[in-house]
């Protein structure tokens, strides 16, 4: 690699996938890398994101269980949640796996910044200690963030980032909107004992996702207990007291402990200096990149949440190891976006992998089957609980072209069917496939006949 230059990479953004393509650049390519941070590194996914998000679905579970273990012969008392504890023993968590992404960069040779770093040419970056890097190549990993709508008194609502630090958990919140982070945080807050009210504008929730199945998420988050209010938006808000008065479009006015939005996230690209070096960003500020994650400018590459293609955390990791292939192996990888699995950890959980029954119809004539009933664990405890398996298979070709699951663990299921289904298999293939009895998930191998077509 060239000495002209500080660096052979800079990497501005220490998240999953900046972090990954800096130590396998560095530590298996041999470049020399550096990466700044302006704060902890681990980014949205391990700091803000995934990592406390699911601790906290798993401390909300815990609220079911004694009365379902009750009807298994167990006398267990329900006690009350400690967050404050709880929050103690997460932030120690989050602070051990900083240290971890920490360790693996200097383990790698990477030269880590703690600062902000902007873009001063195409090959120079600033950092806010005044000092300037140079490098053969830029990779952009800023990540995002998460945006409130644009409406009067905003600011005295909360966004998911907030969450974590909370000193107490309110005893009533409002969440605004009907996405992934919307949708986990009603079930997990009213797990943990939040009296939640949900408000979301369109007709169902978790837009995008298969019908059938987001329609079952639904109905559990209602009969858990979240009030969901479809077809709501909010229309003003103030400050009421130690409340927050909300005035919304279904014609209530009602005060809340707490409001949230859960409005979605932006690029966070924003005051980098990138349309000043040629580097086109699109409509909310999404740097655009082509198939190898290059901008218009061939030596600043973005990986991840800030080009807004699909917003995950492996999905920014494969990212950024294409990237290290393209430019520090000399094999030019595309990243392939196709058939991506993904999980919502609402409860139950959805697994999902493909196209759903609506996408698919609109494409082919299809053969859905599914199945849709109490399982064995919970119904033996009394609770009303469904689950549902379903298969979009196409008529002509019998690939299986998506898989939907609503299940306890259905992100773990997913995980699995996700490789049959990336593969390509067929429906005959999958039920060719022997049962593991008695589980939930044999019924994707054992359903016969389709319930319908389309
Ligand atoms: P989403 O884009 O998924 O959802 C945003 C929600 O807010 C939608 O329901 C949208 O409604 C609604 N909304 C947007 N603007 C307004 C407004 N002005 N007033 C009222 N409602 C509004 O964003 P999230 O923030 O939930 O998640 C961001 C991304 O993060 C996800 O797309 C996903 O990629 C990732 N993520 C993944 C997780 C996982 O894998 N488990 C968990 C959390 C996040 P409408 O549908 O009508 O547009």
């Amino acid at each position: 690699m060239s000495d002209a230059f500080d660096f052979d990479l800079f990497v501005i953004g220490g998240g999953s996938g900046g972090v990954r393509a800096a130590r396998v650049a560095a530590g298996e390519h041999g470049a020399r890398v550096g990466l700044a941070e302006d704060d902890r590194y681990g980014g949205t996914c391990v700091i803000r994101g995934c990592v406390p998000k699911k601790l906290m679905v798993f401390a909300s579970e815990y609220a079911g269980m004694p009365a379902e273990a009750a009807a298994y012969g167990w006398d267990m008392q329900v006690g009350a949640f400690d967050w404050t504890a709880f929050r103690g023993k997460m932030n120690a968590e989050l602070d051990r796996l900083e240290g971890v992404y920490r360790k693996m960069l200097a383990g790698s040779g990477v030269e880590t910044f703690d600062l902000r770093a902007t873009i001063k040419d195409a090959h120079t970056v600033a950092l806010s200690d005044g000092t300037t890097k140079t490098a053969k190549h830029i990779l952009i990993a800023t990540g995002g963030h998460p945006v409130r709508p644009d409406m009067p008194n905003a600011e005295l609502g909360i966004v998911s980032d907030d969450i974590f630090h909370l000193e107490t958990l309110p005893k009533s919140i409002l969440i605004i909107g009907g996405g992934y982070i919307a949708c986990e945080f009603a079930c997990i807050l009213n797990g943990l004992g939040v009296e939640v009210t949900q408000y979301y504008r369109g007709a169902q929730i978790l837009r995008g996702f298969d019908d059938e199945a987001r329609g079952l998420v639904s109905e559990s988050m209602c009969q858990s207990g979240v009030d969901l209010h479809l077809g709501t938006n909010i229309l003003e808000m103030e400050k009421s007291g130690d409340r927050i008065k909300v005035k919304s479009t279904n014609g209530s006015e009602l005060t809340f402990e707490m409001v949230m939005f859960a409005t979605g996230r932006d690029p966070s690209s924003a005051n980098m200096g990138l349309e000043d070096v040629g580097v086109s960003l699109g409509r909310k500020g999404q740097v655009e990149v082509n198939e190898y994650s290059q901008t218009g400018v061939p030596s600043i590459y973005a990986i991840g949440d800030v080009t807004d293609r699909v917003n995950l955390t492996p999905v920014a990791i494969r990212e950024g190891m294409a990237f290290v292939q393209t430019v520090f192996a000399g094999n030019p990888t595309p990243v392939d976006h196709d058939l991506i699995a993904s999980a919502v950890f609402t409860q139950p959980e959805m697994g999902t992998v493909g196209l759903s029954e609506e996408e698919a119809r609109e494409q082919e004539e299809i053969e859905i089957y599914a199945t849709s009933f109490k399982p064995m664990q919970t119904s033996f405890a009394g609770k009303p609980d469904r689950v549902l398996m379903k298969l979009v298979v196409s008529k002509a070709s019998r690939v299986v072209l998506g898989c939907h699951i609503v299940a306890p663990n259905a992100g773990e299921l997913i995980q699995m069917v996700g490789i049959a289904v990336k593969a390509g298999l067929t429906k005959e293939q999958f039920d060719a496939t022997c049962a593991v009895h008695p589980t939930m998930s044999e019924e994707l191998v054992t359903m016969r006949n389709p319930v319908r077509t389309a």
